[in-house]
């Protein structure tokens, strides 16, 4: 009898395409695929911890781990590259390491800034999507309140926040703890830092309760923190924000102006699929594409929807969702391989934490609400629970949050 080994060919290492490989190198035995896994960078970071790093209460090393301590190089074969293209119909994916054939395809290549084409917003804003844009924040941040010292000039303490989703709102939270150390080392008045957040919804965080967001906005105000709510940013500048407030332009002014209202799937996703919006494909239930049962979209470039017909919406992209779509994107091959049906993907919704800072939060675990302390101790344990079931107990106990 011959005898083919089928090429799975993942792409993308973050929560969704990393769990994918650890689930497959169990279930899949050598003789059955070759597998390849192939990631811009040699290793793999926590994106729901950057902005720890942004705000300077985390090194950028602490939140990364080498992709080599999961991979198990007798199944997989690791390849560091960045995709350049994928084409669909001839099975191919182009890299800067070559071109790689597939039979199966997993696209997990993950989430990027979207600007939304708002002037000037690319150019004058930071970001936090990445290490080295989580370090830039950071280092922009300190780099102004160093000049003031000779400056004296108020704008290099102020900071402008735009968004106030999860990204802007845990980014808040860690700064009200470390810029009072940062003025205390350079000898600033911490009265004199002015800390702004711009959102263009009348309220923030709409999946909690009114109780709880209220929590997180106290909390953040008693620290200093200035909401504007229902204001538009519409353009970034060299001065900082222009905002709409009552239909009229206002220049908000700041040397440090961080973007946090928006992200997209990647942007390789639109050169490749059709039906591409902001990066996301719609998915089956099955998480294959419309089309083309070898060829799966997960993590942040899918869009799974909850529900069917015109109610159906999209659930949000996080890294629990993430992972629980490898999972069952690996469990899908493995039917698939054995000439079986593949099983719709169901979601286990466990809850969501937003922390505030290193020692409080607000969330919704287990259908119950939490605040505070208890919060912050879950948000530790989410995040622990995630390295844990990519990467094992081992990886667990050295990168987890409670060492
Ligand atoms: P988001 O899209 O959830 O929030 C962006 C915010 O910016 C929104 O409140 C939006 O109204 C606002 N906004 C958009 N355009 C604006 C403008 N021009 N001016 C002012 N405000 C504007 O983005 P995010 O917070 O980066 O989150 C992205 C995804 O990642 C979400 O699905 C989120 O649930 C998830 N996430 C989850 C966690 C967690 O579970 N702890 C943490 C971070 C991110």
């Amino acid at each position: 009898m011959s005898y083919e080994r089928k090429k799975i060919l993942v792409l993308g290492a973050g929560y969704a395409g990393l769990s994918t490989v650890a689930k497959l190198q169990k279930v899949i035995g050598v003789q059955e695929a070759d597998i390849t896994l192939i990631n811009k960078n040699e290793y793999h970071y926590e994106s729901t911890w950057l902005h720890e790093t942004a705000a300077g209460s985390m090194n950028w090393e602490e939140g990364v781990y080498p992709i080599a301590k999961v991979v198990d190089n007798m199944k997989v074969r690791f390849i560091p590259a960045e995709v350049t293209k994928i084409d669909r119909d001839a099975k191919v994916v182009e890299t800067t390491q070559g071109e790689f054939e597939f039979d199966t395809l997993v696209v997990s290549l993950g989430f990027e800034s979207e600007s939304f084409g708002i002037k000037g917003m690319d150019e004058f804003a930071t970001s936090i999507v990445s290490p080295e844009t989580a370090v830039h924040t950071r280092e922009v941040i300190e780099k102004n309140f160093i000049n003031y010292k000779s400056s004296k000039d108020p704008k290099d303490l102020s900071i402008l926040v735009g968004g106030a989703g999860f990204t802007g709102v845990e980014f808040l939270g860690e700064l009200v703890e470390t810029l009072p150390e940062l003025c205390k080392v350079h000898g600033i008045d911490y009265s004199m830092v002015k800390i702004t957040c711009v959102e263009a919804m009348p309220s923030m965080l709409p999946m909690f309760s009114d109780e709880l967001t209220q929590h997180a906005v106290d909390f953040l105000e008693s620290r200093g923190v200035e909401f504007m709510l229902g204001n538009p940013i519409v353009a970034a500048n060299e001065n900082g924000f222009v905002v709409k407030i009552n239909d009229e332009e206002q220049q908000l002014e700041a040397s440090s102006v961080i973007w946090t209202a928006g992200v997209r799937g990647s942007r390789l996703m639109e050169e490749s699929f059709e039906g591409v919006k902001r990066g996301r494909i719609v998915v089956k239930d099955d998480l294959t594409i419309d089309g083309y049962p070898n060829i799966f979209a997960i993590g942040d470039v899918a869009a799974v929807m909850n529900g069917t017909g015109e109610n159906a919406r999209p659930y949000p992209t996080t890294a629990q969702i993430a992972m629980q779509l490898g999972e069952h994107t690996a469990k899908n091959i493995k039917l698939s391989l054995n000439g079986e049906k593949m099983e719709p993907f169901v979601y286990d919704d466990k809850g969501t934490v937003c922390s505030l800072g290193n020692g409080d939060g607000i969330g919704v675990v287990m259908g119950k609400e939490i605040k505070g302390k208890s919060a912050a101790f879950m948000k530790k344990v989410i995040d622990t629970r995630a390295v844990v079931k990519i990467g094992g107990l081992v990886l667990g106990a050295t990168k987890g949050k409670f060492l």
